[in-house]
């Protein structure tokens, strides 16, 4: 074959829109307001604009543009081209898998590692039916080439299918290999020279071990590259560094080899470009991905051409390390930052930029080179972002474990004494129903057609309604509703010195969903109370206790975009310190209960066991510093949800929060074995699925606290639903809330 690998490329963009048009084509389509023609039409346009756009933005050789395309999932759409979940071409069978019907469960979806991307977990059995549907990824290739571009077609590796399935049923292993190379042939008879297959699994510790990963990455790749039939292939290992298979990697010999050699993954692992080096041999075209795929800063392109001048390699392309769907289109669409921050940041069309600036090198490139020197050093001397008294305050915390005192058995002896509350004491988690005339008051406020006064009295309207209906229902533990909030983290992150929010900076979360993420860019502090009115207002209309409601310090780091400067635990302790003052002004103002919430400390957990215990240090000691010098009568609550704790439920109890609620009704208290051995202070295991609009009935939920109780005494026992309310209406969370306190009375009536 002649055609080389282009020299400057990415790993993949954003699939969503600069405007979001596959997001509405997706529910317009899904609503039925769209016919599938129209869909199909709708976003094959942005495609072709896409094509368009990035060879506007000088990815101009063939084979440089990869067309990673998905209408819901990359994951999903292999799975589907290679045939391991059926349903071939079938665009309502794709989106019934992805999104479920009336009659059938959707696909799980779990984190597309540790990014918050979400993927589409294939489930497999042994022996199972593996068809391939070729015409997939054939005519993707076919219209654009009929639109004027030569794009290089994109899917999930063999083994980091399988590995990522659920099970991992390797005795498939054969087969998915066979039609592997059915889709290769395929694409190689649409004279398709390049193919780009992404195997991230050699970077993570997932449930197969390295030694056997090595082993399948093996078998599957003799077989396949010994065919004669396919096109050239670009093997890929974004999201870290391919430790253990490097070698295995070297001796394949795939065309062309993308390797993952971002600032973030040479922190773990600085010795791996040598390794690279030294493991690659020189018949493979080595592709270094320099360019940060999955922040949002802008590259120091002298240390960046540095690394790559370290690989002593005569031809090297440049790439990204991730595909840039992480990251949001560009900064030419936000009007609002601050003009210092600006010229600091790089999202996916800036990114593009640096890859060609890499690619010409210093000498040609000399106006790129000379703006990312001054970026480098405006933003390490800044005086906005460097704040003298943050770092202060947390070069004089004491170093290692922090714990609060007393300990939790006399804590919880001041707090019973304190709060008079019943055994199995109902609460929720903190947010209710957003009604539409809460995100109408929102909207009208933003565009300035609500003042700041109505806007407030609009909000107190709606705690006001929400603690009477708490009040009604017969809830222990109150909660104001969080209606002033737009989002959990964004919330406290406009409030916070330190961070930058975006207008457009909208990143796909999964399928239509997209998530605007913050920006922690300097020091975090706090220069006034962000939640004292709120609690305290909805405090003074009752007489039960209402809870505080703080987002802990790992969840709003884990839900924005990271500072490359400093570690990550710099940041989380310095939101700490800002949310510590948050619990001193609310216990000053009468609060009595607080609740911090971390559903995400499962997320930040590194994708390498050996990074773990490390992280899960950093993490657990920046919760405690929220909660360090609260009174020992104030009863700290936090909240977790979203993943599976079993693995980390040791850190889980390691909070040290006097009350811990955890999702659990969707697997039916599985949770409760680990609980029992390892939590001693209490919990309320979640008994109301959230997720759907089903109400439970109070029959099902007396056997969910009763099989709790088998587990946990009644003084430690919770009863509260699995998460917020937010998403629900009122019409299933009334009578659920209702049935719920009703199982509590008939449990503790029989006891
Ligand atoms: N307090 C938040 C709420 O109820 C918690 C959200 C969450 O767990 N994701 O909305
Ligand atoms: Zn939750």
């Amino acid at each position: 074959m002649t055609t080389s690998f282009p020299a400057a490329t990415i790993e993949g963009y954003p699939r969503i829109g600069a405007n979001r048009e596959l997001k509405r084509a997706l529910e317009s389509y899904w609503a039925g307001r769209i016919d599938a023609e129209t869909f199909r039409t709708t976003a094959r346009a942005l495609r072709i604009d896409t094509y368009n756009r990035l060879r506007d933005l000088g990815l101009t050789e063939d084979y440089a543009i990869p067309a990673d395309v998905a209408y819901y999932d990359q994951v999903l759409e292999t799975a589907l081209t290679v045939g391991v979940v059926p349903g071939g071409t079938d665009l309502d069978e794709e989106f019934a898998l992805a999104r479920g019907t009336d009659t059938r469960v959707p696909l799980e979806m779990t984190k597309w590692f540790d990014t918050n991307y979400h993927y589409l977990v294939p489930e497999l059995a042994a022996g199972q039916d593996v068809t391939p549907a070729p015409e997939r990824i054939v005519r993707i290739v076919e219209e654009a080439r009929d639109a004027g571009h030569t794009v290089r077609p994109f899917l999930v590796g063999p083994v980091t299918l399988l590995a990522l399935s659920k099970p991992a049923e390797w005795s498939l292993l054969n087969a998915v290999v066979e039609s592997y190379a059915v889709v290769f042939r395929a694409l190689k008879e649409a004279g398709v020279e390049w193919v780009q297959v992404a195997e991230p699994a050699l970077v993570a510790d997932l449930s197969t071990p390295d030694s056997e990963l090595a082993g399948y990455l093996r078998e599957a790749w003799t077989a396949l590259l010994a065919r004669e039939d396919r096109p050239n292939v670009y093997l890929t290992t974004p999201y870290g560094s391919a430790r253990e298979a490097l070698d295995v990697l070297g001796s394949l010999a795939p065309e062309a080899l993308h390797v993952d050699l971002a600032p973030w993954t040479l922190d773990a692992d600085p010795g791996y470009p040598a390794r690279v080096a030294a493991a690659i041999p020189s018949e493979v075209h080595l592709v270094a991905g320099l360019i940060d795929g999955r922040n949002v800063w802008a590259a120091n392109l002298r240390e960046r051409a540095e690394v790559l001048a370290s690989l002593s390699r005569d031809s090297v392309s440049v790439s990204t390390s991730t595909s840039l769907q992480h990251v949001p289109h560009t900064v030419n669409a936000e009007r609002s930052l601050p003009v210092e921050v600006a010229p600091w940041l790089s999202f996916a069309d800036e990114k593009i930029g640096e890859v060609q600036a890499l690619v010409a090198g210093p000498e040609k490139a000399v106006e790129a080179f000379a703006q990312s020197d001054r970026a480098v050093r405006t933003r390490s001397e800044s005086t906005t972002i460097h704040n003298e008294a943050v770092a202060q305050r947390v070069a004089t915390l004491p170093e290692g474990e922090v714990k609060r005192s007393p300990e939790f058995a006399e804590r919880q002896k001041a707090q019973h004494a304190e709060l008079g509350l019943p055994k199995l004491a109902t609460t929720t988690i903190g947010s209710f129903p957003q009604t539409t005339e809460i995100r109408k008051a929102r909207a009208d406020h933003k565009a300035g057609e609500l003042s700041d006064e109505q806007y407030r009295e609009a909000l107190k309207t709606e705690i006001k309604n929400v603690i009477e209906l708490q009040e009604e229902i017969g809830l222990d533990v109150l909660v104001h509703g969080e209606a002033e909030r737009n989002d959990m983290v964004q919330y406290f992150a406009e409030l916070l010195e330190g961070f930058v929010v975006t207008e457009n900076g909208w990143v796909q979360s999964y399928g239509s969903r997209c998530t605007r993420p913050p920006i922690v860019v300097g020091d975090v502090s706090r220069p006034a109370a962000m939640t004292v009115e709120w609690s305290s207002y909805a405090q003074s209309l009752s007489d039960k206790p209402v809870k505080g409601m703080l987002t802990g310090p790992v969840t709003i780091l884990a839900w924005s975009f990271k500072r490359d400067d400093v570690p990550l635990s710099v940041s989380a302790d310095q939101i700490a310190l800002a949310l510590a003052d948050e619990v001193r002004d609310l216990e000053e103002a009468g609060i009595k209960v607080i609740q911090i919430d971390e559903p995400a400390l499962r997320e930040l957990l590194p994708l390498r066991a050996d990074d773990r215990p490390a992280y899960l240090d950093w993490a657990v000691r920046a919760f405690r510093l929220v909660a360090l010098e609260a009174q020992p009568a104030t009863q700290i609550h936090t909240h977790l949800c979203y993943s599976e704790f079993g693995q980390i439920i040791d850190a889980v109890a390691g909070l040290d929060a006097d009350v811990t609620s955890i999702e659990a009704a969707r697997s039916k208290m599985e949770l409760l074995e680990d609980i029992d051995e390892t939590f001693h202070a209490e919990i309320g295991p979640g008994v109301y699925d959230i997720h759907s609009p089903r109400v439970p009935s109070k029959e099902e939920m007396v056997e969910l606290i009763t099989a709790a109780l088998d587990n946990v005494p009644a003084e430690r026992l919770w009863v509260n639903p699995d998460c917020g309310l937010k998403t629900r209406g009122y019409k299933e969370v009334e009578p659920s809330l209702r049935n719920l306190v009703a199982a509590r009375n008939e449990v503790v009536g029989a006891q």
